[in-house]
């Protein structure tokens, strides 16, 4: 299929969104951006059309790879038995629903709360700090060294993130936290803040996709059950609270990021990372999401087809 010809088909779905405004930094980026790279399992080479180079911030996708990282570090077992794997049906910075219905654990590893908590468990390593670990474990994923940490994205994020913040005191509250949440705050923030590339999105998607063996250098880079849990969590709460709808809509597991990031890992076909950062009302890539569903059709990735 035609990328570029997919590209103009969704350019106008950028006019039905609009860049992230509550983290300061993020309102300054240029909404009219629109990118699409595509890694093929099958012919092992990445093909791409519009901005697939240009850098933006993670934002929750990076929730993906501190998940991978907590499971590779601490084991399955540990990881799955701090966090849920349910959907909320709230927001993803909500805190309603603990206080309500007194959970023990976050919902699920992609909402705020849960993948703060993820961030948590990293521990420094061999003199590293955790979020040097997630930078290396993520210029891994991605096959990309340039990716380095945003100080303006980062910064901005850390002066306004109080309701992340009232999120980690919470947890540590009620114990589910354990250490100290203004170095862990600072771990998330700055996990959010790394910039990346569709190119690079689409890379993590392909791993995850090709069963956590990075097809590039035929090297495991997380084990095949991670990568089957991030998956799994990616299709049911990716997407927010709109993820059924895009479950049945598009049927590929995707996650979003505020920054207009989505990568998705169509099982043993294709990685797909899309970038355009106008957001509809529930803080996924208007545009981005538009082309994800000309693509799925095209190429008929819908798992439950
Ligand atoms: N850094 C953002 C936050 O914590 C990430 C949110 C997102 O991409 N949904 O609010």
């Amino acid at each position: 299929m035609d990328l570029e010809d997919a590209i103009q088909s969704c350019w106008s779905r950028i006019d039905n969104g609009h860049v992230a405004t509550y983290i300061p930094a993020l309102a300054k980026v240029e909404p009219y951006q629109l990118g699409v790279s595509l890694y093929d399992l099958k012919q092992n080479n990445q093909t791409g059309a519009g901005s697939t180079k240009i850098r933006f911030a993670i934002e929750s996708i990076s929730k993906v790879i501190t998940l991978l990282y907590a499971i590779e570090q601490l084991g399955m077992t540990t990881v799955a038995g701090k966090v849920e794997t349910r959907q909320t049906g709230f927001a993803s910075d909500t805190i309603l629903n603990m206080e309500i219905t007194k959970e023990t654990k976050p919902l699920n590893p992609f909402v705020n709360s849960g993948a703060i908590l993820m961030t948590s468990l990293i521990k420094e390593q061999d003199q590293q700090s955790p979020f040097e670990q997630l930078l290396a474990f993520t210029r891994e994923l991605c096959n990309d060294n340039q990716i380095t940490l945003n100080e303006e994205i980062y910064h901005s994020e850390l002066r306004t993130g109080d309701m992340n913040r009232s999120l980690a005191y919470y947890l540590k509250a009620k114990e589910i936290l354990q250490g100290d949440v203004p170095a862990t705050l600072k771990t998330y923030f700055k996990q959010c803040s790394m910039m990346v590339t569709c190119e690079d999105l689409a890379n993590l998607g392909a791993a995850l996709a090709n069963d956590g063996v990075a097809p590039w250098s035929g090297q495991r880079l997380v084990s095949s059950a991670a990568a089957t849990y991030a998956k799994s969590v990616m299709m049911t709460t990716g997407l927010y609270n709109e993820s059924g709808t895009y479950s049945v809509k598009i049927g590929v597991p995707t996650k979003s990021g505020v920054g207009g990031g989505l990568v998705s890992a169509a099982p043993n076909r294709y990685g797909i990372g899309i970038f355009s950062p106008a957001l509809d009302q529930a803080g996924n890539s208007s545009a981005g999401l538009a082309l994800l569903e000309v693509l799925s059709r095209e190429l008929n990735l819908d798992i439950f087809k």
